[in-house]
């Protein structure tokens, strides 16, 4: 009797219905967007949240000039591949300035195709770079990347990208200069969002900038190749304010 009691707890734990808290997330299948907010309970926000990202851009709702100023500075390259992303960290000395508030960079990463889109339409990449203020909240600035010429920046980042999953490490002797990835006027979308990974938290300031930047097309396939399709779903609005660049 007791043995049979054991053999059916072992089938239950064993049955997949049980075994969504072992299922990694990821871009697809059980493990894709749609499952996020149930595959554990700390992830439920990408289920329930009503400010979730990304958005789409044309879905803006009022106009106005936010006043955007990155104060961007070169450091040595220290890069990982989390198995999701490719991801530059960098070290204290790069900020961003929105609205009078001052966000220092963290780290910048990338997404292929963009999450971010316009009336549906993708790029065919995004960088985001991750900034924190003084209390910890995040802000975020996106950059589209269009086909186009070469970025000296993103070759280095290339060259150096871990083809899989790799704790961060410097590149001796490489510095890259993040001022290089974003365009020269910052005209922003801003808006409030979420992380577009889990666990999706929310009350991240984003900001998208206006113009674009170009890579080359064997750069875009590169970074492709080695992130596969790593974009989030575009998220509902739920009412949000979505302030569009008002020149
Ligand atoms: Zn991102």
């Amino acid at each position: 009797m007791n043995f049979l009691k054991f053999g059916a707890v072992v089938l239950l734990a064993a049955s997949p219905s049980f075994a969504s808290g072992d299922v990694h997330w990821s871009y697809s299948g059980p493990g894709g967007p749609e499952h996020w907010g149930d595959l554990k309970p700390e992830f439920a926000t990408c289920r329930t949240g009503k400010m979730q990202s990304p958005i789409d851009l044309a879905q803006a709702n009022t106009a106005g000039q936010i006043p955007v100023r990155a104060d961007y500075k070169a450091a040595p390259l220290t890069i990982l591949n989390n198995g999701h992303t490719v991801q530059v960290n960098f070290p204290a000395g790069s900020s961003m300035t929105s609205a009078g508030r001052e966000f220092y960079l963290v780290q910048v990463h990338f997404h292929t195709p963009s999450e971010e889109a316009t009336n549906g339409k993708r790029f065919p990449m995004v960088a985001h770079f991750v900034h924190k203020d003084a209390n910890g909240a995040l802000g975020v600035l996106g950059v589209m990347f269009e086909e186009g010429a070469p970025n000296s920046e993103l070759a280095k980042i290339i060259a150096a990208a871990p083809k899989h999953e790799k704790a961060a490490a410097p590149v001796a002797g490489v510095t890259i200069n993040p001022a290089d990835l974003i365009p020269s006027t910052l005209n922003v979308y801003r808006f409030q969002g979420s992380l577009t990974t889990p666990p999706c938290s929310e009350g991240v300031n984003w900001h998208v900038a206006q113009s674009t930047v170009t890579a080359s097309a064997d750069q875009l396939r590169a970074m492709a190749t080695i992130m596969g399709n790593n974009a989030r779903p575009l998220q509902a609005l739920d009412g949000r304010l979505v302030v569009a660049p008002a020149n």
